[in-house]
């Protein structure tokens, strides 16, 4: 065979992660595969006993375009409490090769009642073998040995290799070498069928076991006979999820960042003092004339009569003023500092011109018409808007768009500000029939344009965050799914940056190809904290962590948690389940839940996660579900005449023949929170909205 097929070592054990030169293991298996001559000298590497870090490398040599053919690990295999490497691999497998795991098993045995101790794993993932062997350099030669002469052959045909396109050589060379024939090449293909194919003529595939002795399974290829027929996942009502959701949504972040408009929607973190004084000299007011004001009570000459103009101050000027001298005026500007000796300002109201310069340019004297002006008049004193070293925002401030806190920031000369960071949201569409809304090509079959990504994102920068397109992945092969969410925590491949919190649509209802539930969880070692809410729409919600070790393999960093919220793919439901769940998560980690000392006496001016919850007049009935809570989309006006608020649907549907005018043109601000009942919410009846957009004026009154 001319092409060497590629393999990678993979030892796992802290002992020789801490001194590599204890390892005994490369050199017991390197000249195993060595002697077959159909391998590439392996790659090798050590880990020690840590989930994530074996993950992290078994994914590096399986993914992408590099891949490796075989991965073999060993070490970590054992019953010891820190034995965990088959926990790490299993969930990477996407199909399991169960008759290597017996081979090495029975080889083993053969040599001690011990090998019944080990916990081997072996399969498949993607395109890449992965075996785990036992720790001892004996060990994972004797199971190495038992199953090296079938390694090509396995991987080959993991690769997707058939005897048409091999290489020179050819699988026939391989398999007469292994030992096996033809007939098993397509075998594995059909493994989860073979329970019910064989041995009875049964037309319709019938179960062997009682459902009590099938263990269920959400694993998508457990076949009809093990998948759910009912969700496995508990219903949650939505207040027992917007709970979860807290609970699990992490601290915020501390951030120091420059003052810049970026700021906008930040919470501060800390609170913040005036680093200079403001104003930083003393300015006039107004545009007049600087006087020498008599202090009270004293018999100074008054500011009343004619007098030189002695110079002119502008806002912009800079240097050394000349002191005012007794008995002279100067032109001041508003804004502008006052020169030395004066202590008022005159407003230019005040005053008539009494005489200009020969040339006509300037004036040479004025005339000042008041005469009790006052020290202080029209200036403001240095530090009187801020003073130096006083707090000008409190940690939990919000920095709001209407600009007051970048204005004191900037005013202060403040240059850099501690803030929570905002989080990054990555929004992902799932499914086989989504086609991107620009292709332009026709649509076929039951293809349907991908309308919830573009919906999402622009939302969420609406609200103020930075977004990822994660693009769509789609359900078959069911690796994308996987690959997409990997990519989008550690900011790779499909991801232009990691995220901290992922949206995905579709996937999550109760089809053999809603695949995000065993992904999550199986594939990626996440927790599903809910997977279904009693609500309408969007009852198939799902809300999961996964946890995330930062690249660079130093111990030490701190495990992250993601968020993943997997929305319903009906557009829908996912706008509303988007508002009503994702949101209040992402203000928790801006920091919308640290509200000032300030506030803790206004709590009713304290920002609330999530969206405004106000109260609602219905202008007509409203049909209620008996068993969930409805989300109803409507619009809602601020009455002109009685200022109260007012609903109505706009599903006309539901509206019957009271269709309303405000209720089919504009769209929906607000849901209108209906809680189960029977029949309908009658017209006129006070309820809980939602508010997601701007509310308008309008003429609407009712008289009930
Ligand atoms: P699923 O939960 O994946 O079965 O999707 C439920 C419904 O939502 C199906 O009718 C999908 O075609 C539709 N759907 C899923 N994803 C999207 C999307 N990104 N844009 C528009 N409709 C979608
Ligand atoms: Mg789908």
């Amino acid at each position: 065979m001319d092409t060497k097929l590629k393999a990678a070592i993979l030892i796992v054990s802290d002992t020789a992660s801490e001194n590599p030169a204890s390892d005994k293991v490369l050199d017991a298996l390197a000249p195993i595969l060595a002697a077959e001559g159909q391998w590439e000298t392996p790659a090798f590497k050590i880990v020690p006993d840590n989930v994530l870090q074996i993950q992290r490398s078994v994914c590096d040599w399986s993914d992408g375009p590099d891949w490796y053919n075989l991965i073999l690990l060993s070490g970590g295999t054992g019953f010891a409490i820190k034995d965990n490497t088959p926990e790490a691999v299993s969930p990477l497998i996407h199909r399991h090769a169960s008759g290597l795991v017996h081979g090495m098993i029975a080889a083993s045995l053969k040599v001690t009642p011990f090998a019944m101790m080990a916990r081997p794993v072996a399969g498949v993932r993607d395109k890449t073998l992965i075996i785990t062997l036992p720790g001892s350099p004996k060990g994972a030669m004797e199971n190495l040995d038992a199953v090296v002469r079938l390694l090509p052959h396995a991987c080959l045909q993991a690769a997707g290799a058939n005897s048409r396109n091999l290489h020179a050589g050819g699988i026939k060379k391989l398999e007469s070498e292994a030992g096996i024939g033809d007939h098993q090449q397509h075998h594995h293909h059909h493994h989860h069928h073979h329970a019910h194919d064989h041995g009875h003529g049964h037309k319709v595939p019938k179960a062997h076991t009682s459902p009590s002795e099938r263990p269920q399974s959400n694993d998508p290829s457990a076949g009809p006979n093990r998948r759910y027929r009912s969700s496995p996942y508990p219903m949650l009502s939505v207040e027992e999820a917007l709970r979860l959701i807290n609970e699990h949504t992490p601290e915020p972040e501390v951030v120091e960042v420059p003052v810049t408009t970026s700021l906008i929607g930040s919470v501060v973190a800390e609170d913040v003092y005036a680093a200079e004084s403001v104003p930083a000299y003393r300015a006039s007011t107004v545009d007049g004339y600087a006087v020498i004001a008599p202090e009270p009570n004293t018999t100074g000459p008054s500011t009343k009569g004619i007098f030189p103009v002695a110079s002119i101050t502008h806002a912009n000027v800079g240097g050394n003023l000349q002191p005012l001298q007794p008995g002279t005026i100067a032109r001041i500007t508003t804004g502008a500092p006052l020169p030395p000796n004066a202590n008022a300002v005159v407003m230019v109201e005040d005053t008539t011109l009494d005489s200009c310069t020969p040339d006509g340019k300037e004036e040479a004297t004025i005339e000042i018409l008041t005469g009790d002006v006052q020290p202080g008049e029209n200036v403001r004193e240095p530090g009187s808007d801020v003073t130096l070293g006083s707090k000008i925002l409190a940690s939990g401030d919000l920095i709001t768009p209407v600009g007051g806190e970048i204005g004191l920031l900037a005013s202060t000369g403040t240059k850099t500000v501690k803030i929570f960071r905002k989080p990054r949201v990555g929004v992902l569409s799932t499914g086989d029939e989504l086609v991107e809304h620009s292709d332009p090509r026709t649509l076929t079959g039951g293809q349907i344009r991908d309308s919830n990504r573009p919906s999402i994102i622009s939302c969420l920068n609406s609200w103020g965050f930075e977004t990822v397109d994660l693009g769509i992945a789609r359900d078959t092969p069911a690796s994308e799914l996987e690959h997409a969410l990997r990519d989008s925590l550690r900011g790779v491949g499909r991801a232009s940056a990691s995220v901290d919190v992922i949206i995905t649509t579709g996937g999550v209802s109760m089809g053999e190809l809603d695949l995000l539930k065993p992904t999550i969880e199986r594939s990626l070692g996440g927790t599903i904290h809910f997977g279904r809410v009693s609500m309408k729409p969007g009852k198939p919600t799902t809300f999961a962590t996964i946890p995330f070790k930062p690249t660079g393999d130093d111990t030490q960093q701190e495990r992250q948690s993601k968020l993943i919220f997997s929305l319903p793919g009906n557009p829908a439901s996912a706008l509303v389940t988007l508002n009503l769940f994702v949101l209040p998560s992402l203000h928790k980690l801006t920091g919308l839940g640290h509200s000032s000392q300030a506030l803790a006496f206004k709590p009713w001016l304290a920002p609330q996660l999530g969206l405004p919850r106000v109260a609602v007049v219905l202008t007509h009935h409203f049909p209620l579900d008996h068993k969930r809570t409805e989300y109803h989309r409507a619009v809602v006006t601020a009455s002109r005449s009685d200022g109260r608020l007012y609903a109505t649907s706009t599903g006309v549907e539901d509206v019957g023949q009271r269709s309303s005018k405000v209720g089919s043109l504009a769209k929906a601000n607000a849901l209108v929170v209906l809680r189960p009942g029977r029949g309908v919410c009658i017209k006129g009846e006070i309820v809980e909205a939602l508010l997601m957009g701007d509310v308008h004026g309008s003429d609407t009154r009712l008289s009930c």
